[in-house]
């Protein structure tokens, strides 16, 4: 008995005394604690929803043709091949169109990495949410940037593009498009509807433009993995980019309108199918991210 006790003794205690290692740990509480970049090269290492950026860059608050908005998130930095673009494109739309510039929402954490909330990607400092709201002022308070809401540019009843869109936004997101830094952009399907009817010449920037759920309060932009970012994992071309001269403006387009919205119909005689549940990249730790991302949490 005496023995029996020490033996459970034992155990509890190697239990209680076994830290988790850093590769045990939550990525997004580590990465996501990182208030600045870190001093490495930079270099997105991994894939948009799992992985970490080294040498991360701060788009500034205030630009001559922009804003970045919820700063207290601190989600403004990017590969600098992001900023860039940012700045670039930004510049283009207030010198093309109506608009003096854009607001710019979340692009990654300092460091990158899964989020506490929020998105799945955004890890790679190569996403940028870019909000539908026309800029029309460039000063704006660091409490206005928190309160302000963003245009909601769909349908109530998620079919058609809404009375906040205008010609304008089809103008800025060709802009944004056709950099050719871009990988894709995702939109709300009645937006490409919109577009792939009034789009007027060439019309390749088109194959860019994704219809994806959400994404009517901002559109989201992708970029392609940079030089020298040799552990970056780019995504699969789609189809519309695989085809030559292919826009995506095709019949696929109106399901998002028509059968995507409809409620599924119970099937009784369908067995269910058993998936191994995803973790999502909130539950990540440290392990599950390319071996750079311990080195650029622990960079200076
Ligand atoms: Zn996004």
């Amino acid at each position: 008995m005496k023995t029996l006790f020490k033996t459970l003794f034992t155990i509890a205690a190697l239990g209680l005394s076994t830290q988790p290692t850093l590769a045990e740990k939550e990525a997004r509480f580590l990465l996501g604690g990182k208030s600045s970049g870190s001093k490495q090269t930079p270099k997105s290492h991994g894939s948009y929803a799992k992985g970490c950026l080294a040498g991360g860059e701060e788009l500034a608050e205030n630009g001559p043709t922009w804003q970045a908005m919820r700063l207290s998130r601190g989600r403004n930095w990017g590969h600098p091949d992001m900023i860039a673009y940012l700045k670039r494109i930004s510049a283009e739309v207030a010198r093309e169109t109506n608009w003096k510039g854009l607001y710019i929402g979340d692009i990654s954490q300092p460091r990158g990495g899964p989020m506490i909330s929020g998105h799945a990607s955004h890890q790679l400092g190569l996403d940028a949410d870019i909000w539908m709201l026309p800029a029309r002022d460039l000063k704006l308070s660091r409490r206005t940037r928190e309160t302000l809401s963003s245009s909601d540019v769909r349908s109530s009843n998620k079919k058609s593009v809404s009375g906040d869109w205008t010609y304008t936004h089809m103008q800025v997101m060709k802009i944004a498009a056709s950099d050719p830094a871009v990988d894709r952009i995702f939109v709300t399907a009645p937006a490409k509807i919109y577009m792939c009817k009034n789009a007027r010449g060439n019309k390749k920037w088109l194959q860019k433009i994704r219809p994806y759920w959400g994404h009517n309060h901002h559109f989201h932009v992708r970029l392609k993995c940079p030089k020298g970012s040799s552990g970056c994992i780019t995504q699969k071309p789609t189809a519309a980019a695989l085809s030559k001269g292919g826009t995506g403006c095709d019949e696929t387009l109106n399901w998002w309108v028509t059968a995507a919205l409809k409620p599924a119909k119970p099937n009784p005689n369908k067995k269910k199918k058993k998936v191994k549940k995803k973790k999502h990249p909130r539950q990540f730790v440290m392990a599950d991210l390319p071996n750079q991302c311990s080195k650029v949490l622990r960079s200076r």
